[in-house]
């Protein structure tokens, strides 16, 4: 299976703290890359040295376009407990264009057991303003992953193959990633495979997580940014928003 993504929806920019491009290199570097679209993710409010609520007010004033790539402004927020609750608020939630969840240290979630962690996860996914799972296969927080593809699947949420889980972060990711695609190709779930790049070189760098793809099995029209159609889509019919993106 030869795979081409035409987005990436998971970056962060210097906005987070400890990432270093702009939203304008980013833009550039997608372009670079070839990619016709972008989501602009970065950290939730918890996050040490990340942004400010301001931050995320002012984002939804970006230009939909930069150097011809589409800029879809969004979140990667962090989820805080064991109900799956975030750490961003209402909204400005129901404002953004895509929202991630997933678990981080130092956010204010204190390591669970499987079980815990498993419901934490479900519990995000019950949030309507949801859209992505982020690397749900972080041994650091390990969840049942069978369990998890099952309420993605009911709950209509994507699961994200991270590629930096595989390159720099979360050492260890690789198993149950795999486990995780392959129950994922199994149920039918939907998938985003992207990045996480936290600076412009690495946007769209997503050789690894491609590859789990397809040692997995699954299939281009499980994957929603092998389109940018697809992924607008997405995002237009499976939750409520303020604005749809035309
Ligand atoms: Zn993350
Ligand atoms: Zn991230």
């Amino acid at each position: 299976m030869k795979l081409k993504l035409e987005a990436d929806l998971h970056t962060h920019t210097i906005a987070s703290g400890h990432a270093f491009g702009t939203v304008k290199e980013m833009a550039e570097y997608a372009a670079i890359k070839n990619l016709k679209m972008i989501a602009i993710t970065d950290h939730g409010l918890n996050m040490p040295g990340g942004p400010h609520e301001y931050y995320f007010y002012k984002l939804i004033e970006l230009p939909r376009f930069i150097d011809g790539v589409e800029i879809l402004r969004g979140v990667e927020a962090n989820i805080i407990d064991e109900k799956g609750n975030l750490d961003m608020p209402e909204n400005i939630l129901e404002n953004l264009d895509i929202v991630l969840a997933g678990f981080h240290s130092d956010t204010g979630y204190q390591l669970g057991s499987v079980d815990q962690n498993t419901r934490a996860l479900i519990g995000a996914m019950q949030n309507p303003y949801v859209d992505i799972i982020a690397h749900p296969g972080n041994p650091k927080f390990p969840v049942d992953l069978e369990k998890i593809a099952h309420a993605a699947k009911m709950t209509g949420k994507v699961l994200e193959i991270n590629n930096s889980s595989f390159t720099q972060s979360r050492p260890g990711s690789l198993p149950r990633c795999t486990e995780l695609a392959k129950a994922a190709a199994r149920l039918g779930n939907l998938v985003a495979i992207n990045s996480d790049a936290h600076n412009c070189f690495e946007v769209g760098d997503v050789n690894k997580a491609l590859e789990v793809a397809r040692i997995a099995g699954l299939k281009k029209e499980q994957i929603i940014n092998t389109s940018a159609n697809l992924v607008k889509d997405f995002i237009n019919k499976t939750r409520k928003r303020n604005k749809k993106i035309s």
